[in-house]
């Protein structure tokens, strides 16, 4: 349960010196540090990160993971990289924790840049919906951490999924597509099937695939 894993109480409690610490030596914090800008919410095995760590190395990211098995795992292989690459994926780091009850708790107004909901869970019954890491309320919150300007990936091997999160965030007022022009330069948009193990799997199996990328926006007028 939520009670094995600590919670900081707000985002200034999120200790960086311990997810990053050869750029934050000290648990001081230090005004006007960088902060943790894109989170991979429900990472697994953390596939994206390490990809997105060597593609965007001045950038601080961070897994989100429920299961605490797969979250150690993350941590055990983060560590291991930076012992075999001296200097290199210092900027990635893992957490348990709930994002769909503590997003607000690690990352302030308008914090991050970039958000990833890659291959989520379906939770197919229409009474568990309510569980699906997509959704009209959540996404209100997604808003706020995110800064205008900010992208949401999500991708799906399930279509009715993917056609549920593209719904959500297609009436969210804060929310636009991104143009096919814009997702075709954008070189996360192709890590989304290539790099996390979940992708990997889909794409082995010859399966489909159906992606939402949508900007933060301010709201209009
Ligand atoms: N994104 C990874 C990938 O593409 O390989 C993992 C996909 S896996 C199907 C979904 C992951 O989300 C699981 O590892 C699960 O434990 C995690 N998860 C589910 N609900 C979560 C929650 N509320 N908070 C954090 N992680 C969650």
């Amino acid at each position: 349960s939520d009670s094995h894993f600590p919670i900081p109480i707000s985002p200034c409690q999120v200790d960086y010196s311990l997810h990053y610490p050869q750029l934050f030596p000290s648990s001081d914090k230090i005004d006007g540090a960088k902060k943790i800008q894109f989170a991979d919410v429900g990472c697994g095995f953390g596939g994206l990160l390490i990809s997105l760590s060597t593609l965007f190395p001045e950038t601080l990211m961070i897994g989100m993971e429920l299961r605490d098995k797969v979250t150690e795992y993350v941590k055990e292989r983060i560590l291991a990289l930076r012992v075999g690459n001296p200097g290199q994926y210092q900027n990635i780091s893992v957490v348990r924790t709930n994002s769909m009850k503590y997003i607000p708790n690690y990352f302030e107004k308008g914090q991050l840049s970039k958000m990833f909901f890659l291959f989520p869970d379906p939770h197919f019954k229409e009474k568990n919906h309510r569980r699906r890491v997509i959704s009209t309320h959540l996404l209100d919150e997604y808003a706020y951490c995110l800064g205008v300007g900010g992208i949401i990936y999500t991708i799906t091997d399930v279509e009715e999924l993917g056609e549920w999160m593209k719904a959500c965030l297609e009436s969210h007022p804060l929310f636009e597509a991104l143009t096919k022009e814009e997702l075709e330069v954008d070189p996360v948009v192709k890590l989304l099937t290539s790099a996390t193990e979940e992708g990997q799997k889909v794409a082995r199996n010859g399966g489909q695939t159906f992606q939402a990328v949508y900007r933060r926006v301010m709201p209009s007028l």
